[in-house]
């Protein structure tokens, strides 16, 4: 996951039941029986076999880490067509320009007071340090507003640094609250006169490794150089700068490819009844390079084609369309734009669109768009839920994620599965993002949900357009 998707907490159950009592009453359609039973049977079977499994084994391991707009994004967009097929789905590639930005050197240490290595990594798109580094002193900021708080020329020829913490939450609140410090910190202290931007990762571990993610430049501030310092490493730099002036010498030498392509794979099982409408369900392929992208999205990947390979498997397909769509370089901000773009004609004609993108662990809960709420459809889906350890939510999705995020703004209701997210922003975005971190029966549940819910979407007339009962 990306970063701004975080920002939309619930709004609660107020504004929920508000907006429900506009959808209530509708004529929504009765699920039938024999559509509840073969989601439950495909829940089952995502409880009993492995295929979600195996296929991120095979993801982080025959292709491994996916940086967006690379060799290797390309070979995992290959080795996804194959595995797509063999799970029974049409399968194409759609590709789209992008500038990519690939990692090169990236060291610090501390010169003075105490001559100490740190450990840091170059956030997504920042710009290089001279070849053999910068040296300046650094200017600790404990919180982001301090840094914020900070006049003009207040760092002229400094090194910048944020020590804020991120908060850990079930819900990963925290890193939505932080992202900021990531996204808009370069720009913030390159206009305040830093030469260059360090930040306490956004992660909830105290391990010695770095959390990556892409910032974005703001226009008309100097482009300078920017990393994230393992959590012990902001601590250390916290101590010392408390003490007296601290020296910090730091080289990243990042490269970009303006004319590079992105590809997003895309497979299908036409609808037999209604193949004009879709039921989208998404995860992103590329992933940071650091790891390889086992939770970040991997995971996400696995789940959805795991659906798609489960009803591929059925006697026939459900009546409207299923698209598993695995995207490119989201990590870098391109994916649901270019998705949105490539498919303006086609936002009325996705009844629903769901994605996952926040690593392995169960699902706890089931945000479901506002025009389902206390509707047949929410009755038959949350009666599958209990046994599988989740529940309906009772506030409704507002925001499906970013691979999404415009298709949404396009008109298209999304559906948001709320994974258990305590220990995700420990790995996230670090080189410990890896298979063995992937519990399988925790997978498989994922897998169980959404597998019942994309059965139940696409074998029913249910409409899941708030303004259905409102509109012209
Ligand atoms: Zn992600």
């Amino acid at each position: 996951m990306r970063g701004k998707d975080l920002f939309f907490a619930s709004l609660g159950c107020a504004a929920w039941c508000a907006l429900a009592g506009g959808a209530a009453g509708q004529a929504q359609p009765e699920i039938p029986a024999k559509t509840i039973e073969t989601a439950a049977q495909l829940s089952q079977r995502a409880l009993a076999g492995d295929w979600s499994y195996r296929f991120l084994e095979s993801l982080t391991s025959e292709v491994g880490q996916r940086l967006a707009g690379t060799e290797a994004e390309a070979r995992a967009a290959k080795w996804a067509v194959g595995k797509l097929r063999d799970a029974g789905l049409d399968v194409h590639t759609e590709s789209f320009p992008m500038t990519a930005w690939i990692r090169g050197v990236e060291t610090a240490e501390i010169v003075k007071p105490v001559p100490q290595r740190l450990v840091l990594t170059a956030l997504g798109g920042s710009v290089a340090t001279p070849p053999g580094g910068l040296e300046a002193e650094a200017v600790v900021f404990r919180t982001y507003s301090a840094l914020l708080a900070a006049p003009p020329h207040a760092l002229d020829g400094k090194i910048a640094v944020v020590t804020e913490h991120m908060v850990r939450a079930q819900d990963g609140a925290g890193y939505g609250a932080a992202n900021p410090i990531r996204r808009a910190g370069p720009s913030e202290a390159a206009r305040r006169g830093a030469v260059a931007y360090l930040h306490r990762s956004l992660g909830t571990d105290s391990h010695r490794l770095a959390h990556t993610g892409a910032l974005n430049y703001a226009d008309g501030a100097p482009r300078i150089p920017a990393a994230a310092l393992a959590n012990p490493d902001a601590d250390q730099l916290e101590r010392l700068a408390a003490l007296g002036p601290v020296t910090i010498h730091v080289t990243l030498t990042p490269t970009e490819n303006p004319n590079a392509q992105s590809i997003t794979v895309v497979g299908e099982l036409k609808g037999r009844e209604k193949p004009d409408e879709i039921v989208l369900i998404g995860a992103h392929l590329d992933s940071w390079d650091l790891g390889t992208g086992a939770i970040d999205d991997g995971a996400g990947d696995a789940i959805v084609a795991g659906v798609g390979h489960l009803i591929a498997a059925l006697p026939q397909h459900p009546r409207r369309t299923v698209r598993v769509v695995l995207f490119g370089a989201e990590e870098m901000d391109y994916s649901g734009a270019a998705y949105a773009k490539a498919h303006a004609d086609e936002a009325s004609k996705i009844v629903v669109a769901g994605e996952t993108d926040f690593g392995a662990r169960p699902i706890y809960e089931v945000k479901l768009p506002v025009a389902v709420a206390k509707t047949p459809f929410a009755h038959a889906f949350g009666d599958l839920l209990p046994p599988l350890h989740a529940l309906l939510a009772r506030d409704p999705a507002l925001h499906g994620g970013s691979d999404i995020a415009e298709l949404q703004q396009a008109g298209v209701p999304v559906v948001s599965m709320q994974q258990n997210g305590l220990d995700y922003f420990d790995i996230h975005h670090t080189a410990d993002d890896t298979f063995d971190k992937v519990d399988a029966g925790e997978l498989a549940q994922n897998v169980a949900i959404w597998a019942a819910f994309t059965e139940l979407a696409a074998d029913t007339d249910v409409d899941f357009r708030q303004t259905h009962n409102t509109g012209p």
